[in-house]
């Protein structure tokens, strides 16, 4: 077999006999130069496929690098969160050592004021209705810091309003207090009691409105209860003498002064002077007839003047 290549540079056409041993050589050592060529490109071709698996492992590594450092960023955000949690938590303990104290307070308040009745009772959030809920804040606290939280506030919640009530009611119950007779009106000691008693001038047995109060002439008389002076003159029998309505159906009587110090209308406190002890009216000696009126009807003034305020 005789290949013939055919050229225009060259005039005469070139024969490549196959037949000849020697052209089979040539074309065998240009066929394994192009095998040689062909396995090189593969080979290339094959390292070029490679290539991104090695990117990726080089970025898979940089990936790990920021993994591991975003890895040790959360855990100082932990550490810092816990932190804060931790300070949270002993705000928050303090508080519930306030609200504690608070309801000590509270029920102290209650049982000076005589107020004890269970109305008031400081270690329960008071009864509320409906539920509420924080929502969309995308802050959220860990369960039990925030329900504790929540639980607090609705002490405080309902602390306040006990107390506010608590508050108006002792106020309440402190004017009703000064408005009612307590106490002695002036120093002394009681010479005679209320009731049946000999009277002091005819013997005869007489009813005694009052009680006497043995004093010095001149010792100050006080008002026992806050209210308005209705009467300041000379009575039949009492001598000088200082009425005062307490505007609650009390109405007291200071009898056989020496020197009345207040005046009709004025309005006196608890503890004022109205007057100078004496012996005025009927009298055998220096003491304050001392009466207490209720609804219009005279009453034993023992009790009252035994009272404390
Ligand atoms: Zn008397």
């Amino acid at each position: 077999m005789q290949i013939i290549l055919v050229s225009r540079t060259k005039k005469v056409p070139r024969t490549l006999d196959l037949a000849s041993r020697r052209m089979r050589w040539r074309i065998g050592a240009v066929a394994a130069v192009a095998v040689g060529a062909c396995m090189a490109a593969g080979a290339a071709a094959a390292l070029m496929v490679a290539s991104p698996r090695d990117r990726a492992l080089s970025e898979i590594t940089a990936l790990r690098a920021t993994v591991s450092q975003q890895t040790r960023q959360l855990a100082d955000v932990q550490r810092d969160a816990q932190r804060d949690l931790d300070a949270l938590a002993v705000k928050l303990g303090q508080l519930q050592a306030q609200s504690t104290r608070l309801n000590a307070l509270g029920e102290r308040l209650a049982q000076m004021g005589k107020l004890d009745d269970g109305e008031f009772n400081f270690d329960q959030a008071p009864p509320v209705g409906g539920v509420e809920e924080i929502s969309g804040s995308g802050y959220a606290l860990p369960q039990t810091l925030d329900s504790s939280i929540s639980q607090l506030a609705s002490q405080f919640d309902g602390q306040q309003a006990q107390l506010t009530a608590l508050q108006s009611l002792l106020m309440d119950a402190r004017i009703e207090s000064n408005l009612k007779p307590t106490g002695m009106p002036v120093q002394g000691y009681i010479s005679s009691y209320f009731g049946g008693r000999p009277d002091p001038f005819s013997g005869h047995s007489a009813r005694h409105t009052g009680i006497d109060i043995a004093t010095p002439l001149g010792t100050p008389v006080h008002a026992v209860a806050e209210g308005m002076v209705t009467f300041a003159g000379i009575r039949s029998g009492y001598g000088d003498v200082i009425e005062i309505d307490h505007g609650n159906g009390y109405m007291t009587r200071y009898a056989h002064n020496s020197k009345l110090l207040a005046h009709p209308g004025q309005r006196v406190r608890v503890g004022d002077v109205i007057a100078d002890a004496g012996s005025t009216g009927r009298s055998t000696g220096s003491h304050v007839h001392f009466e207490v009126w209720y609804k219009g009807r005279v009453v034993n003034p023992l009790a009252y003047v035994r009272n404390h305020r």
